[in-house]
């Protein structure tokens, strides 16, 4: 980037934050709720998704590890995590595995709390994008998701996530979790063309969504997942301990 092109970014991010502060200033001056400055979701002409077939996934992380290197993501935040389980008493135990990514709401919170526009959710394939142009690190978006999967990048300075590797997919090719994936657990592809790979499975295999009672009409699908939670009753008797970089615990 250049300098000139940088220092105008930089103006904008600033006099957006300060607009932004003041706002807040004044609402909370009023003793009223800071409002949602929320942008309109429009239904996409595609809608991008993955299925994600749990039977099929053997817990290597090459997933994480080639969405961490093709984003250069720093130390200690994620784009993109395999969870795993460890159920049962000794001998009959179980590990099982719940990779997890940005599930491209259909009704994303974190779009309609953003303030600045920054985050939306694209017409053309249904990807929630964020422009790091505009965003000025607020982070009332990662609060805002469900499934804990933004971060604040350090390095940015601005909200990050996943976004369906766009770079890749807008020149035709597959994500880089999805070319990474040995075992073809992760399945990429637009869930409004009836002849696709993630149609077809979804067709055939009854699925579940993260945390369905939220509303929020995720776009990643599980074949075969196992969303058992540490805190569930049915399990109050059994070692059950769930390895994640998630801070909220509920899985359903
Ligand atoms: S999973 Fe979270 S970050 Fe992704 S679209 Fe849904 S609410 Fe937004
Ligand atoms: S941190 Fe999130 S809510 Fe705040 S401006 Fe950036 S994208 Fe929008
Ligand atoms: S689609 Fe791209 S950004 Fe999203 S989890 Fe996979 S590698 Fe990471």
């Amino acid at each position: 980037m250049t300098d000139k092109k940088e220092t105008a970014l930089t103006s904008r991010r600033n006099f957006l934050k300060k607009a932004l502060e003041g706002a807040t200033a004044a609402t909370a001056a009023a003793s009223v709720p800071v409002p949602a400055l929320a942008t309109a979701v429009t239904k996409p002409k595609k809608q991008y998704a993955m299925v994600i077939d749990t039977r099929r996934c053997i817990g290597c992380h090459a997933c994480s590890v080639a969405c961490k290197s093709e984003f250069d993501v720093p130390l200690g935040v994620y784009r993109s995590w395999v969870e795993y389980t460890d159920k049962g008493d000794y001998p009959s135990v179980q590990r099982t595995f719940l990779p997890r990514l940005c599930n491209h709401c259909s009704e994303p919170p974190c779009v309609y709390v953003c303030p600045t526009g920054a985050t939306w959710k694209r017409e053309d394939n249904g990807v929630v994008v964020i422009d790091k142009d505009i965003c000025i690190g607020c982070k009332y978006c990662i609060q805002a998701c469900p499934y804990d999967m933004r971060f604040y990048n350090p390095v940015t300075g601005t909200a990050d996530k996943c976004d369906f590797c766009e770079h890749r997919t807008s020149r035709g090719l597959e994500p880089s979790c999805v070319n990474t994936c040995q075992g073809r657990a992760r399945i990429f592809g637009d869930i409004t063309d009836p002849e696709s790979e993630v149609s077809r499975l979804l067709a055939k295999h009854s699925v579940t969504v993260l945390r369905e009672g939220m509303g929020t009409h995720p776009n990643v699908y599980y074949i075969e997942a196992d969303h058992t939670d540490e805190s569930e009753k049915e399990y109050r008797d059994t070692y059950i301990r769930v390895t994640t970089h998630r801070k909220i615990k509920e899985r359903r």
